[in-house]
């Protein structure tokens, strides 16, 4: 029992419930026991005075709680009433309902302020975690947790404050039964023990039922973000019963699992009550005919155990849901450790504020975690400040994953690279990554409108600056023939704009901010050889205009024979790098490739 209390200390803690949280709603719960026991306390009182018809002489001799009544009343200079001792229960009741009310809200407002910052907490883990997490983790289960998950962790971190509250009222009743009778403390101890036990099974239950829940859910929202993000791929290969199926049978599993949950919960609902019943009318049966107990004693006997019973229930019930949401709680645990172990290793502390004079890549070697050789294997590369570098060879041959390597999305398993002369890593993350813009092979596009995308590579640009940078790109006269111009709205993932227009998009935004590397993986692939020519001289115009550092994957090498340095991948290793010139004459798969792709041209 201990174990579970510290175990469960800790984790409310690392979950955001502070000590002083933790205090108020305690301290609270003891105020309104303390109002509700003495309330109910007053009520033996009454009945005694009752029973005397108000003679405090014959009350004083046989209650001895009288002694102190009257001191009280003598203290507070006024004559005991049948109607003064009524209205000080309801007084006393009223003052617990006021502390309950406040408990309640401040309890919530706790609960959601912790929901909040796990959700905070769960995004930028998420977004600070390296891209190895991201390829594993599908977005779906995230979604999950962040929305539903952390509520239930949350609630289930909470209940143990109930149950303790509970207690503390269950603890205060049983001070009133032991002011009463000892004989009648101990046997309802006991009913509450045995009441008690009677769940044990559904509670078990419950447990598992849980983690099969958030399993249920998981599955769910995975499938679900997977499928709503390609309807068409759906459509065109007819696949909709299929997937409608699919679906239904993962929501029929949440469905089954919730009701199932509920069933558990009402069981342990309804058993209680008429166990505790039914023990409490034998007592009293015992007492006045067996005891033979005075009216009143009776009488707040029954007082007691009626408000016991929800006690009773509360702490079983509250203990239930503990055990209903442990498997979001350790799904959530889980989750955050993942991502706190897959932080970005930003160590470095120097500032790149720009680039003199080159960047090298020294035997660079990279493997993904899931691949069994390297991907890209020994690479050492010059590229000199002001260059236009071209990457080319085969599809698959390691070209993307190179150029993630130098704004550091990866990590070299082996060699090192160098920005004048030092290594990456003496750079901060944020300084390394402001001066590289990179244009992905497949643009990312937030929902938004036009203006939006491009100003996310400079969020004070001005109107004339975003002009500027969708002309250089190649999108301007497009942008201008829509009927919204830039405050065009282009859809999630710009699926409104053609993939060329989408990668000049991107591209625009790229070239908005003040970089100094630009790197354009694959940019010409979707276009047709006329806005290929037309890519051609915006290159040649920005290395013009901007004297940024250029970097162009391309498996397209007709658009790039006019490159500084070409460098032919293959398989992960550098086949061979020169210019044009130098590689028609000696690498076979650069002259035979160009020829092909020079014939298709004409
Ligand atoms: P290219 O850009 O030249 O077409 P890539 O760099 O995208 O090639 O991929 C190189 C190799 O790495 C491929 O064999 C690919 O299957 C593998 N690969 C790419 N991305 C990942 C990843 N996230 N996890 C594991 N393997 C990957
Ligand atoms: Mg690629």
């Amino acid at each position: 029992f201990m174990n579970n209390i510290i175990t469960w200390f800790s984790r409310s803690l690392r979950l955001g419930l502070s000590y002083k949280s933790l205090f108020i709603l305690i301290t609270m719960s003891f105020l309104s026991t303390f109002f509700e026991v003495f309330g109910i306390s007053m009520f033996l009182p009454i009945f005694q005075f009752i029973r005397f018809n108000g003679d405090l002489e014959l009350l004083v001799e046989d209650a001895e709680i009288w002694i102190y009544m009257i001191n009280i009343f003598d203290y507070i200079n006024i004559e005991p009433s049948l109607i003064i001792l009524l209205i000080s229960s309801f007084v006393l009741f009223v003052l617990r309902q006021f502390v309950t009310y406040l408990r309640i809200v401040y309890s919530s407002s706790v609960t959601q302020k912790i929901i909040q910052k796990q959700r905070n907490n769960m995004f930028s883990s998420y977004i600070k975690a390296d891209s190895n997490f991201h390829d594993k983790l599908p977005v779906g289960n995230l979604v999950n947790i962040i929305t539903t998950e952390v509520n239930s962790a949350v609630n289930g971190i909470m209940a143990p404050i109930e149950l303790i509250v509970f207690s503390i009222m269950l603890f205060g009743y049983v001070f009133i039964l032991l002011f009463i009778s000892l004989e009648m403390t101990i046997a309802s101890i006991v009913v509450l023990i045995i009441a008690s036990r009677i769940p044990g099974a559904w509670i078990k239950m419950s447990r598992n039922i849980g983690r099969k829940l958030v399993h249920a859910n998981t599955s769910t929202s995975e499938f679900l973000v997977s499928r709503l993000r390609s309807p068409r791929l759906v459509r065109l290969s007819g696949t909709e019963s299929a997937e409608q199926e699919e679906y239904l049978k993962l929501t029929q599993s949440q469905r089954k699992l919730s009701v199932y949950s509920s069933i558990l919960r009402a069981k342990t609902e309804v058993v209680m009550e008429p166990v505790v019943i039914a023990i409490s009318l034998t007592f009293l049966y015992f007492s006045s005919s067996v005891l033979k107990l005075q009216i009143e004693i009776i009488g707040i006997y029954l007082v007691v155990a009626l408000r016991l019973m929800p006690v009773v229930k509360g702490i079983v019930l509250q203990w239930q849901s503990v055990q209903r949401f442990m498997g979001s709680i350790e799904i959530i645990e889980r989750r955050i450790d993942d991502m706190e172990s897959s932080i970005e290793v930003d160590s470095g502390e120097l500032e790149l504020k720009n680039i003199k004079s080159n960047i090298k890549f020294n035997k660079v070697c990279y493997r993904y975690p899931t691949s069994i050789h390297d991907v890209i294997h020994n690479c050492s590369i010059r590229i000199g400040v002001g260059e236009i570098t071209a990457i080319v060879g085969p599809s698959g041959s390691g070209k993307s994953t190179l150029v993630d390597l130098l704004p550091r999305i990866r990590i070299p398993t082996s060699g090192e690279i160098c920005i004048d002369n030092k290594s990456l890593d003496a750079y901060t993350l944020s300084s390394v990554r402001k001066l590289i813009s990179y244009v992905p092979q497949t643009p990312q596009i937030f929902i938004g409108t036009i203006k939006n995308h491009i100003l996310y590579g400079k969020p004070n640009a001005t109107s004339e600056e975003i002009k500027n940078a969708a002309q250089m790109a190649g999108i301007d006269l497009f942008v201008n023939s829509l009927p919204d111009g830039y405050d065009t709205i282009i859809g999630e993932d710009a699926s409104r704009l053609s993939g060329g227009q989408r990668q000049r998009l991107d591209l625009a935004r790229a070239l908005i901010a003040e970089s100094h590397v630009l790197i354009l993986d694959e940019p010409t692939s979707n276009l047709d050889a006329k806005s290929e020519e037309i890519f051609r001289q915006s290159v040649m115009k920005i290395r013009k205009e901007t004297n940024k550092t250029i970097i162009i994957i391309t498996h397209h090498l007709v658009s790039i024979s006019y490159a500084d340095k070409i460098i032919v991948l293959n398989n992960g290793k550098i086949e061979s790098s020169g210019t044009h010139e130098e590689l028609i004459e000696g690498n076979s798969w650069y002259s035979s490739a160009y020829k092909i792709q020079e014939n298709e041209a004409y």
